[in-house]
């Protein structure tokens, strides 16, 4: 038997895959993207978008996503179903597993596999992501003018989301299952800097009331002295429900970035599972990792913006970091879709 090597493969169908992919393709290198499991990514999780450039009536997450895979299929990006579930990534080629049982081989990743948010498991929570339920203040704070709003969370990024929220809302209510936040000292001071900002401790969501037409209508909450109130509340114990009306809810809980397949690879992560692209020095610096031949866009290497438009900008950076790398490694410059002898060869 023998495999194709692929001149590229893009690990992600979000906005970073596609757009290394519209890149990749138009200069020839025949990427071949993997979907994952979540085909599309994030942005298929939200109905508007008004904040990508180009769109000035705004546009919704789904259809976003579409035209950007019309747009890499039309330049000749091949799509497959399926997630790398372990990676060989010690030498070329670098060998992918497929959750479909396949094997690629290819001399170039673009790891594109996003950070998903965590989400708080509050009842309709599926029904309502994306309908007045949302991860991102900075992406959806400004459909909220005039509302009040919860954010359910007691870090750092709760409290920047609480900020942020504030030049919007009329009320922002942050709840956190402790008496104590999480978050460092000088963020939580400039969230309680808002005298329309209020703190709920001890204090958990357990369910998100509304619908997709409407959106979200109000949360029921519950709280316990002691802290921890939905454990109680789940074990059946004592403690105070309160329902909440409120036009909507920010999960600021933090977010996964998708590197599991990448553990037990040589790929540098931080201590959270981010990637970590090297500063070495060579024009491919900005998203390759220090891997030969790996390199990463998108929320899965940006912790700081992770927004769809730079999500689109690293995913473009990648596709040209990667096409100066295969032009400039001399073992990977020819014959790049040549056949090699696999294992089962033997
Ligand atoms: C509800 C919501 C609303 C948002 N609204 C906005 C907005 O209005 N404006 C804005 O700028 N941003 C918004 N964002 C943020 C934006 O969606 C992200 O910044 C952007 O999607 C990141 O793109 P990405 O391609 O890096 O990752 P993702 O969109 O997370 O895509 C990751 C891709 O990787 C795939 N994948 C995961 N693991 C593997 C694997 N092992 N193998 C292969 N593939 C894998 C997934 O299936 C998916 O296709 C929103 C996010 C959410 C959740």
């Amino acid at each position: 038997m023998t495999e194709e090597i692929r001149k590229l493969v893009i690990a992600g169908s979000g906005v970073a895959g596609l757009s290394a992919a519209v890149y990749a393709a138009r200069a020839d290198l025949d990427p071949l993207v993997l979907e994952g499991d979540e085909p599309g990514g994030q942005l298929t999780l939200t109905t508007d978008v008004e904040n990508y450039l180009g769109f000035p009536e705004g546009v919704g997450g789904m259809e976003l996503i579409l035209r950007g895979k019309e747009q890499a299929e039309q330049f000749g990006a091949e799509f497959q179903h399926g997630s790398i579930e372990a990676a060989g990534l010690n030498g070329q080629p670098l060998e992918l597993s497929l959750s479909t049982g396949d094997t690629v081989y290819t001399w170039a990743l673009i790891v594109a596999t996003g950070a998903s948010a965590r989400w708080v498991d509050a009842e309709n929570e599926d029904e309502l992501m994306g309908h007045g339920l949302s991860t991102c203040a900075t992406c959806d704070g400004a459909f909220h003018r005039g509302d009040d709003v919860l954010i359910a969370g007691g870090g750092d990024s709760a409290m920047e989301e609480a900020v942020f929220l504030a030049k919007f809302a009329d009320n922002v209510t942050v709840v956190h299952r402790r008496e104590e936040l999480r978050a460092s000292k000088i963020t939580a001071d400039r969230a309680r800097e808002h005298d329309d900002t209020e703190f709920a401790r001890n204090t958990e969501l357990v369910t998100i009331q509304g619908s997709q037409e409407d959106g979200v209508t109000g949360a029921t909450l519950v709280s316990h002295p002691n802290g921890y109130p939905r454990e109680k509340y789940e074990a059946g114990g004592d403690v105070a429900t309160e329902d909440f009306g409120v036009g909507g809810v920010f999960y600021a809980v933090g977010h996964e970035p998708n590197t599991d397949f990448l553990r037990e690879t040589p790929v540098d992560l931080d201590k959270d599972g981010y990637v970590q692209t090297a500063d070495t020095g060579d024009a491919w610096a900005t998203t390759a990792t220090a891997t030969d031949g790996v390199f990463a866009a998108g929320d899965v290497m940006d912790r700081e913006y992770q927004q769809a438009v730079t999500a689109a900008g690293t995913g473009s950076m990648a596709a040209l970091d990667v096409e100066d790398w295969l032009e400039s490694a001399a073992e990977v410059a020819t014959d790049s879709t040549e056949p090699i002898a696999t294992e089962a060869d033997d």
